[in-house]
């Protein structure tokens, strides 16, 4: 792990997509390196499942578990197949040429045939102390309602989404099967959403919004009991009761490191040829909520990096490097798919 040894695959990230792509690098004998990140404020390596309080979509866990826990088991089954962790942020990579470097911050940088990016990507919050503490503690304040809404604590109860983009609007569509009223807190007058979604949502009976307001402060110790809630036009000052809180006000896909060198869609998520991970640079590959603004979730995160490893692990074998997966002559994809 230094820049005079030559990894196979080297996987940038720590989220589902990561650990999933490097069980299956692992199972194919390719050694990989995984650069976990460290933490950074409110920012863990796992990735948005650690701030995730009960999973319980996550096919084979009938009984709930944490998000932190779901990410140490995935973790645990990448180490015990032979993974290395380096539990460094990357702060930046060359794909300029071959072999590619990936330099950490502490570290010296290392070299590499192939590259899974699987970095994820950052839900935006609004930034009240609060609204960090209650989301840290699983007490009813979350970015995902798909993640989380069908939690039984949210039920038949009044919850609150932030936002007027096309996520807030499904959010709040989503929350309308179990809330007892949804209600919309926007800035402004008028949504960024488009007129079919946004008229989907201000036609059904259980959405209120309240518009040109912004939340001000979160209520409640353990668990939210309510909001305050400023004008921005008047600046007057209100309290709405709610029983949860779901901010839906953007993502950021963790793409920094790259200086550029990926090809991003307008949003801002790394490019890949369809149902494929292969970036714009040959033998670099992307998994996970990086190339995803559509699916967010930790099974699509997970089937992507499964993808990636497999990508990963042909064009190895197709350029006569790695270590094959089978010592016995079968081909190398058996064995990363069994
Ligand atoms: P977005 O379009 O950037 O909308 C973010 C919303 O949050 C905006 O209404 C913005 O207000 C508000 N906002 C931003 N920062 C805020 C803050 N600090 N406090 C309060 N409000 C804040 O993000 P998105 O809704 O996640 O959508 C991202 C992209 O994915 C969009 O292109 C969207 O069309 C796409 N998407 C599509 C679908 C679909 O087609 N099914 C579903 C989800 C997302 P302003 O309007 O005032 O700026």
């Amino acid at each position: 792990m230094s820049a005079s040894t030559l990894e196979n695959v080297v996987i940038i990230g720590s989220g589902p997509a990561a650990w999933t792509a490097a069980i299956y690098a692992a199972r194919a004998n390719l050694n990989p390196l995984v650069f976990e990140g460290e933490p950074v404020g409110t920012e863990l390596p796992g990735g948005q499942l650690m701030l995730t309080t009960d999973v319980e979509n996550f096919p084979g866990f009938p009984e709930a578990l944490s998000g932190p826990e779901l990410m140490e088991r995935i973790k645990a089954q990448a180490v015990h197949h032979g993974t290395r962790v380096v539990s460094e942020l990357v702060k930046q990579v060359d794909f300029s040429q071959r072999p590619f470097t990936i330099t950490p911050n502490y570290a010296g940088p290392v070299l590499a045939h192939t590259v899974i990016v699987a970095t994820g990507a950052a839900a935006k919050w609004i930034g009240l102390e609060s609204e960090m503490r209650l989301a840290q503690i699983g007490g009813g304040v979350s970015a995902c309602a798909v993640c989380d809404g069908a939690m039984p604590f949210y039920r038949n109860k009044r919850l609150a989404v932030v936002g007027g983009g096309d996520t807030a609007m499904e959010e709040a569509m989503y929350l309308t099967k179990f809330a007892s009223e949804v209600v919309i807190i926007h800035r402004r007058d008028s949504f960024r959403a488009s007129k079919v979604m946004a008229n989907r949502v201000l036609n059904h009976p259980k959405v209120r919004v309240l518009w040109n307001s912004r939340v001000s402060d979160v209520l409640g110790s353990d668990f939210i009991t309510g909001l305050k809630i400023e004008n921005a036009v008047t600046g007057e000052a209100s309290e709405i009761e709610v029983g949860g809180l779901f901010v839906a006000i953007g993502h950021t896909p963790n793409t920094t490191f790259l200086g550029g060198q990926l090809d991003v869609t307008e949003h801002g998520y790394i490019k890949v040829s369809a149902w494929r991970t292969a970036t714009n640079v040959d033998g670099v590959f992307a998994a996970g909520d990086v190339i995803d603004d559509y699916y967010r979730q930790a099974i699509t995160s997970a089937g992507t990096g499964c993808m990636a490893a497999l990508e990963a692990e042909r064009w190895l074998a197709h350029h006569g490097l790695g270590e094959t997966a089978s010592v016995t002559g079968g081909s190398a994809d058996a064995d990363a798919g069994a």
